[in-house]
């Protein structure tokens, strides 16, 4: 077949593919998933190659202006995940593309990044010599230590060696006695670390048993189920990745390692980056904070073959390896591997499906298995491994529950450390061993109360108050980021009875250090780690004990590995439990089992305080006896009473409008009209005020459906949109398997 036409899809939301004609100069390089620049309307678009035909019946065809990039952007395989993306989670293929392609290379606007480079010109005479040396000393002596190089030199090293200039450099360069180059370097994060290289450890029996399927998998990924290794905190889950890839590696293949983006920490990239060690581009590393020029070259690493192992958050599950052989998602319950905004794509559930595609084994690892995960493993979907010791036998940390209603009732007043914690963290000090407390909220006070008229400081944009933040000295909303000063008299009644209420990390940290004066208090959130490296100097001074007590938010919660924290303190468990939302329970359970599991990794046993106000609540009853079947059993029942999932897949459509009665009228409209299309098998909830009401200054109403042919499902509801067009100022969108549901 002659590749006369590509049809191609536009970076821009047009719900169509457009025919170009190819011009010969680059009809041999051009492909499937090549990225291209056309000319669409009266100005140029960028766009992605998704067909090469002999023939097109459309008529008025332009041609092509540019190729971008000399290799396809995409393989086929990912192109057709983006479509399986778009039917699922009821989106335009646009939309998916621009998760798919960082947009650093859809832009292809950042390139390599270009240094100069010296190298030497034609030879001097004597005769030029001895003029420079009267007429330019500067540029003889620049000349002398360009004729010791046998090799390019970078400019600026040079230059500084010298401690000469650049316009020094540039007259050599004119008068032709040296040769000026600019060249790209890549840019790696980390090069300025030095890994030291690891090798296999040898396996306990449970791992080595959760090894072999797993390498028969490989042997014969066509046939593989996706494993669900659900193993104990410490259980050794990372060293059967790093074994599982090692096997993939050896048969030439590649992985893909998915770490929630919390996670992603130097420690773990340190971990991958050490074991294969054998090249230095063998680990690419895929997450948020690299700068765009970083994320260019990361990108390319993979692209061109070099890295073959992509350590990375939610949106490395599109990084675009040759030669799938495998694909771990690490705490494959974590909720941050649901992208919430569209394309509102759940990476551990894409990961299935690429997997399918791409004939390769697929590794979910987790201390909690989501309700979906494990029911998928009870119902033969999935095939589940388990890791029910820890590594070295260390026991699981003792959990103890306290009644918050009695600690309050004993000090009459509401309390942030408890007695039983309280004596635990002095032991602790005592014996010079570290101390983790955990409370999942942000800020020094959570309200801002009158006590003469009982009103609350609330968002002006959100329905939520907002929160004291003593340090900055500023109320602010933890939804909208709106800040507001304090005001010293209450501005509805005036009177001067302003009470602060409730607590944040902030206020933990000033108790703590208050009770603990000795000790060296260090507080972890995203309030005191705004500058790029806090995060990781605090875990390396805590690593070398200079820290007696970290306390944090659910930054702190997760992967981190100190064998001397023997305590860990949840200072609330309640503030998950009481949340709207079906998971509630699950989050709950999850939180508390992942913060116990920070507790005692190392010889001495571990303990762990869990204070709240209701004592005898499943989650914190089972999760207290590290019962995650029990556990499992007990919300499973609920959640099929309810037809909620596992059971039935959700759907979650938000209208949202500045103006209350417009977003309202809409929401009632379109669930009218939803209940003509939509069967009987599908369940259909009214239109209801979300529990959030309004955020960053919109209204919002839910229409919340369930059933369990959700391709079909998500096909109808978007039909019904696409044939209601929405006023100008109200915006409906619609999240398929939500996980945020205020
Ligand atoms: P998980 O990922 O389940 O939390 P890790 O893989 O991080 O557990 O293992 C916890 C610790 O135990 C790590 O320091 C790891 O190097 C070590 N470890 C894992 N497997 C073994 C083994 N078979 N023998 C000795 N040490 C091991
Ligand atoms: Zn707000």
């Amino acid at each position: 077949m002659k590749a006369n036409y590509a049809r191609v899809l536009i970076d821009r939301s047009i719900r169509r593919e457009l025919d170009y004609a190819i011009p010969e100069s680059f009809a041999e390089k051009i492909g499937i998933g090549s990225r291209v620049r056309v000319p669409f309307r009266d100005k140029a678009a960028l766009a992605t190659v998704v067909a090469v035909l002999e023939e097109s019946g459309a008529s008025g065809i332009r041609p092509i202006e540019a190729l971008v990039g000399d290799k396809p952007a995409l393989s086929a395989k990912l192109l057709e995940l983006a479509r399986w993306m778009a039917a699922y989670y009821c989106c335009s293929i646009e939309t998916v593309m621009r998760s798919l392609l960082p947009q650093v290379i859809r832009k292809a606007e950042v390139g390599w990044k270009k240094q100069l480079f010296v190298r030497r010109g034609r030879a001097a005479s004597a005769e030029e010599i001895e003029k420079l040396r009267k007429r330019a000393p500067r540029q003889a002596e620049l000349l002398e230590a360009v004729a010791q190089l046998h090799e390019p030199k970078l400019a600026a090293d040079l230059l500084r060696e010298t401690s000469l200039d650049n316009q020094t450099l540039r007259a050599l360069e004119k008068r032709g006695f040296v040769e000026l180059r600019e060249e790209a370097v890549e840019r790696d994060p980390h090069a300025d670390e030095q890994f030291v290289p690891t090798t296999n450890l040898v396996l306990n029996s449970e791992q080595a048993t959760a090894l072999a399927a797993i390498e028969k998998a490989l042997e014969a990924p066509a046939k593989a189920k996706p494993f669900l290794l659900h193993g104990v905190t410490g259980s050794g889950k990372t060293e059967i990745y790093l074994q599982a890839i090692r096997w993939a590696l050896n048969n030439g293949k590649t992985a893909i390692v998915l770490v929630p983006e919390i996670s992603l920490t130097p420690q773990t990239v340190e971990r991958f980056k050490a074991r294969f060690a054998e090249a230095q581009d063998m680990v690419a590393v895929l997450h948020s904070h690299l700068s765009e020029g970083e994320r260019h070259d990361e990108w390319h690493k993979i692209q061109s073959g070099r890295a073959r192992i992509v350590v990375g958050a939610r949106s490395a599950i599109f990084a675009p390896l040759e030669n799938l052989g495998l694909i771990v998602v690490d705490e494959e319950h974590e909720t941050s591997y649901k992208q919430e905004e569209a394309p509102r794509y759940h990476a551990r559930d894409v990961a299935v499906v690429r997997g399918k595609l791409e004939g390769c084994v697929v590794l979910l690892g987790t201390a909690t298995p989501s309700l979906e995960s494990y029911f998928n493993a009870t119902r033969g979907k999935y095939q589940l491994l388990n890791l029910t010791q820890r590594v070295d036998d260390n026991q699981m940390p003792l959990i103890r529950v306290v009644d918050l209603r009695q600690e309050k009732r004993k000090a009459k007043s509401l309390t942030i450390i408890g007695d039983k914690l309280h004596t635990a963290i002095i032991a602790r000090l005592e014996k010079r061993e570290q101390t983790i407390l955990f409370l999942n909220r942000r800020g020094f006070s959570t309200s801002l109360l009158c006590s003469a008229c009982g009103e609350a400081r609330e968002c002006p944009n959100c329905s939520v108050a907002l929160t004291f933040h003593r340090t900055a000295s500023r109320l602010s909303c933890h939804l909208c980021g709106h800040t507001a000063a304090v005001p010293k008299k209450c501005p509805a009644c005036h009177e001067d009875a302003l009470i602060y209420s409730g607590f944040g990390t902030e206020k933990v940290e000033a108790h703590v250090m208050h009770l603990f004066p000795k000790a060296e208090v260090r507080r972890m959130d995203a309030d005191s780690m705004t500058r790029k490296d806090a995060y990781r100097e605090t875990l390396r001074a805590f690593r070398a004990g200079k820290i007696d007590i970290l306390v944090g938010t659910q930054m702190i919660a997760k992967g981190l590995h100190f064998p001397n924290v023997t305590l860990v303190g949840i200072i609330n468990a309640d503030l998950a439990l009481h949340l709207p939302d079906f998971r509630a329970g699950e989050r709950t359970f999850q939180l508390l089992t992942q913060v116990a599991g920070r507790a005692g990794r190392g010889e001495t046993p571990g303990e762990v305080f869990v204070q709240t106000f209701t004592p005898f609540s499943p989650s914190i009853q089972f999760a207290r006896h590290h019962d995650f079947t029990g556990y499992f059993e007990q919300e499973l029942e609920f959640r099929e009473r309810c037809d909620f999932p596992p059971f039935r897949h959700a759907v979650l459509l938000t209208v949202r409008s500045a103006h209350e009665g417009r977003a309202k009228f809409s929401a009632e409209t379109i669930a009218r009209r939803l209940r003509e299309a939509l069967p009987a098998e599908f369940i259909l909830g009214e239109p209801t005020p979300a529990p959030l009401e309004k955020l960053q200054g919109q209204f919002r109403f839910h229409i919340l459906m369930r059933g369990e042919a959700i391709v079909r499902l998500s096909r109808l509801v978007r039909e019904t949109l696409d044939k209601l067009p929405m006023p100008e100022d109200v915006i409906a969108s619609v999240d398929v398997d939500p996980y945020q549901l205020l």
